[in-house]
Parts: C-alpha cells; structure tokens; sequence
C-alpha cells in the first residue's frame, strides 16, 4: 500500500513532513515533489535503500542517480566542490541545476552507478527541501515514473505508475518546470559540459561562468548513461510537427503554432515555451489515457533558441526515439 498525503507546497503540514522523513530514514521510498518534476526519493546515504529505487522504476543498476541536498554546505560533504561550482551554486541553487563532480566516499557506488563520480543540487521547492531536513540525509531522487515513461508532473501521474510499488507520496499539487534539472559535468571547471538541457537554460550558466558549455564526447557521455537510454515515452509513437505540416488523421497533437486543418483533433495549444514545458509530459500522459481513437501523437519542434527551448527540444527528440 502506498501511503498518499496532500500538503499545502508553501505551508506543508509538519507531521505529514516527519512521517515521510521517518520512512526515508528506515530506508523507504517516498514520492515528492521538486520544482521541475516529482521525484522518487530515498536515503542517498543508504545502499539498500537506493536499491529499492531501481527495482520499483525498472531503472537500469547503471543509471546513476541525483542527490537532492538542503543546501550548498551538505552537497559539499557528497562531492570536491571546485570554483565553478561555488559560484553557480551561490547564483542559482535551489534551483534546477545539477553538478556533476568527484564523489567522496561518503556516497554509496550504488547511487553514482558505480562511477567515481556524482551528481547533486539543491531543489527549489519547500516540501523537498523540508523533507531532506527532516530526514537529516540527502534524498537521491530520479523521477517518479517507470523508467522510460514520462516524468510525472502531478501526483495522478506517480500513483498510476508507482502506486503499491513505493511506500508514500507526497501530493503537493503540480510542479513549476514540468521539465528535468539542467545536468553540467564541472569534472574539470575549465571545461564544463553540457550533459543534459532541462529548467535552467544554457545562457544563464555560460553567463555566470564566462565560458561556453561543451558537448561531451563520446567517452564523458557514456559516463552519463542516462543521456543513452529511450526516455519520456508515452505508449503511443510521437512525430514531429513543423509549422505549415497538415496534421494526418487519428492524430493527437500539442504545440504553440495551431496546424491548419486542426478541426477537432484532440490537441492541447501552449500559449509559450515555458507553458509547452510544463504541459509536453502531462500532455502525452492525458492522450495515453484518455483518446483511445488517437494513435499517434504529433508534437510541434520548437525553434526558438533560448529559455527552455533547448530542454524541450532534447525531451521531444527522445520521446520520438530520434537521439
Ligand atoms: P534522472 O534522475 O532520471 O533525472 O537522470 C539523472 C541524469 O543525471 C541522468 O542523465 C544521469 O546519467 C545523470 N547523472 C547522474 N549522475 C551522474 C554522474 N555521476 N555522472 C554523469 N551523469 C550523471
Ligand atoms: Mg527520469
């Protein structure tokens, strides 16, 4: 049975707090969410426990996990923080960037999937951030949905997937982002990388650091093994849609631009890139569930080239099975 508990996100209720807190450290599963998407949280501290994330998300032993932490001081005891990483931390933690840097001991091989490295943040959102308080441990946390499905942006989502798989979620209402973190390697701080786009854009962290994010070659992205595997995938096959396409029939579709001869297709239209962010996931979610008529869904690419853009142009790329 997984427990379920609604919390105010501002004022979450202190009891519902200390009893997830408490199943955290028994080494538990507890759903909750951040401010990009919900999360699927145990003791990062705790190998048996970061065990039970794997197996109840079907996730790869190798796909190595984030730890969320409070606050730059208890990501300093997982990881060799260097000068990059002071400075992005102090600009932009909590907040949906992650690092990646040497690991200390302290960490479990487990939850770094067995590299020598590790990947922390702080996460913007006040019932992660009491939770991983109350627990007294950072929580690793991968994305509450059943690996290669798309992250669950509400707690709907979570309980379809984990519902009698993990023992509590945390409903605090939908998220910010709808998109993942933005994940850099800062391994060597004069080189960072470009591991992952997600909710904070490119821009901000080439500007803060005065040097452009690389791409990693093929020897630093096979030590990210997350970038490899099928992700974000709804049952049905997703296609991209360019703007002036005719939309085929028995289509569901969700862009910004509307497709001519829309009619009555089932379709969502997103007023900007930040609203397509937050709604791509909870989208193909809803036209799995709900549109049995439909089989395919088409998703608009996005052209424009800040914001979130980037983050939702890599989403729909994997979803599409493209990259
Ligand atoms: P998820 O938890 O599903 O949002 O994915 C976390 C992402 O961070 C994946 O793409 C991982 O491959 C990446 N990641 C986590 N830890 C590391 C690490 N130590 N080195 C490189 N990439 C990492
Ligand atoms: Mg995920």
């Amino acid at each position: 049975m997984t427990i379920a508990a609604t919390v105010d996100r501002w004022e979450p209720n202190p009891h519902v707090i200390a009893k997830a807190g408490r199943i955290i450290r028994a080494g538990g599963l507890v759903a909750f969410p951040t401010e990009t998407v919900y999360g699927l949280g145990a003791d990062a501290l705790n190998p048996e426990a970061v065990k039970r994330i794997y197996a109840a998300k079907g996730r790869p032993s190798d796909n190595p996990l984030i730890l969320h932490a409070e606050d730059a001081k208890q990501a300093a005891e997982l990881v060799e923080f260097n000068q990059a990483a002071s400075k992005l931390a102090a600009k932009f933690w909590p907040g949906p960037l992650t690092f990646v840097l040497p690991s200390k001991n302290i960490v479990p091989s487990e939850t770094r999937g067995g590299l020598d490295t590790a990947a922390v943040r702080v996460p913007n959102n006040p019932i992660a951030l009491a939770l991983i308080h109350k627990a007294k441990t950072p929580i690793a946390a991968p994305s509450a949905n059943l690996s290669g499905k798309p992250s669950p942006t509400d707690a709907e989502a979570v309980l379809r997937d984990m519902n009698g798989r993990i023992d509590m979620i945390i409903d605090g209402g939908s998220v910010k982002f709808g998109i993942e973190s933005t994940v850099i390697d800062l391994t060597d701080p004069d080189s960072p990388l470009m591991l992952r786009p997600g909710g904070l854009p490119r821009e901000e962290i080439e500007n803060t650091l005065g040097v452009k994010l690389g791409f990693p070659d093929d020897v630093k992205r096979k030590r990210s093994p997350g970038t490899h595997y099928r992700h974000y995938a709804p049952s049905l096959p997703v296609k991209i849609w360019h703007k002036g396409d005719l939309l085929p029939e028995n289509s569901a579709y969700m862009g910004i631009n509307r497709p001519d001869n829309l009619g009555d297709t089932p379709s969502i239209l997103f007023a900007s890139t930040e609203d397509y962010a937050h709604g791509l996931f909870a989208g193909f979610r809803k036209f799995e569930n709900d549109n049995h008529e439909v089989d395919c869904i088409f998703v608009e690419w996005p052209e424009d080239s800040s914001g979130l853009s980037e983050g939702l142009r890599d989403r729909i790329s994997r979803a599409a099975g493209i990259i």
